[in-house]
């Protein structure tokens, strides 16, 4: 039978794929917009691209290199970090869970904020492991209580900055004294799945801050800024101890060898990335526009996706699909009164934006 953390879990629901919604509503896939996932708009880097085809045209039947040599050389290069501290990961879900498992055994206590990344809570359920939701500090994350709910059996603490599903995002200085104040004992994911998209004034370095904080192990991702959802490629940047651990628990070929040589391609287009952010920026001053024309409440956000507040959010998500837009309800976190919708290409943007304005305003 099922394990009693397994028995009591739902699984993760993705935002809906383009063509399960054209074949629900009789649309045409190719009208449909995906504002779900928060994935890159651009598609894959050119760069990508290249490196992808190269590898098929040569055909290898061979596994993938076990431990990422290139991409981890490359990521060290780029990020100034030592490329033995480095994991790799099916996506940084799959980090996520590297962690809990290597860390916490069967009723020991997993840390997160209310409204933090829903794998969390997932995640501490699969272990068996007691996932403790600290109440939140108006939709952000209240660090003091957070240090407050650690206790003694409490191993691991899992945190997103800038955070999904609202936006929220903790200032470098704040973050640090909270890491800080963290007891050695305990491990803390710092989730930085949307840190590319922070403006200039809002960075840290928190890959030079695991340096001296041992128990710091910082998550990152492919899937976002980088443009490579769909080949599924994270990491984990720790001290040795903890990284030893992580390699214990991940499946040897965890990362394929499309995926490997796409990160790897992606890290050196400066271009692809500076567009990435370019457009997230543009787009976000499009949404919050809008959203302040219609009068709706939002979270500003530091990411690449907006939380909005539109009422019943259930019947107005369900006009949207009907629209040809495919937005995330966020009622599994607890939100049941709003949605968040993902940027996309100014043209994805606006058809959103014409789409809600016609469902709330008639
Ligand atoms: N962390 C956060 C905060 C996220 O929002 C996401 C993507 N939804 C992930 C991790 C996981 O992304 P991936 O597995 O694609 O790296």
């Amino acid at each position: 039978g099922a394990s009693a953390g397994v028995k009591g879990l739902a699984p993760y629901k993705p935002g809906r794929p383009i063509g399960e919604v054209a074949r629900e509503l009789g649309l045409d896939p190719a009208g449909i917009v995906k504002l779900a996932s928060n994935e890159n708009p651009l598609g894959m880097s050119p760069k990508s691209v290249a490196a992808v085809q190269q590898v098929l045209a040569v055909g290898d039947a061979r596994y993938p290199d076990a431990n990422g040599h290139d991409l981890k050389q490359a990521l060290a290069a780029h990020y100034g970090i030592d490329a033995g501290w480095i994991t790799l990961g099916n996506g940084s879900n799959d980090v996520l869970e590297l962690a809990a498992r290597a860390l916490v055994g069967p009723g020991q206590r997993i840390v997160y904020s209310r409204y933090a990344f829903v794998v969390y809570p997932l995640v501490a359920k699969a272990i068996g492991a007691v996932g403790v939701e600290v109440p939140d500090d108006g939709l952000g994350h209240d660090l003091d209580a957070m240090l407050a709910a650690i206790t003694p059996d409490t191993r691991l603490v899992f945190l997103a900055n800038p955070n999904n599903p609202t936006g929220t995002f903790i200032e470098g200085e704040r973050l640090l004294r909270f890491l800080e104040q963290v007891p050695p004992q305990v491990a803390v994911v710092l989730d930085e799945a949307y840190t590319e998209y922070l403006r200039p004034e809002q960075r840290y370095d928190a890959l030079a801050w695991v340096k001296r904080l041992p128990n710091l192990i910082v998550s990152r991702t492919f899937s976002k800024a980088f443009g490579l959802a769909g080949l599924r490629v994270g990491f984990a940047v720790a001290q040795p101890a903890i990284t030893d651990l992580l390699g214990r628990v991940r499946q040897p070929f965890n990362v394929n060898t499309l995926a490997l040589v796409a990160a790897q391609a992606v890290l050196a287009d400066a271009d692809y990335q500076q567009r990435s952010y370019a457009l997230n920026q543009q787009g976000l001053k499009q949404l919050s526009a809008a959203f302040d024309a219609l009068g709706l409440t939002y979270v500003p956000s530091s990411g690449n996706f907006v939380l909005v507040k539109v009422g019943d959010a259930a019947a107005v998500n369900d006009a949207l699909l009907r629209a040809g837009v495919i937005v995330r309800p966020v009622a599994n976190y607890g939100l049941p009164e709003w949605l968040r919708i993902s940027v996309g290409l100014p043209e994805e943007n606006q058809k959103l934006i014409d789409a809600l304005t016609k469902i709330l305003k008639g």
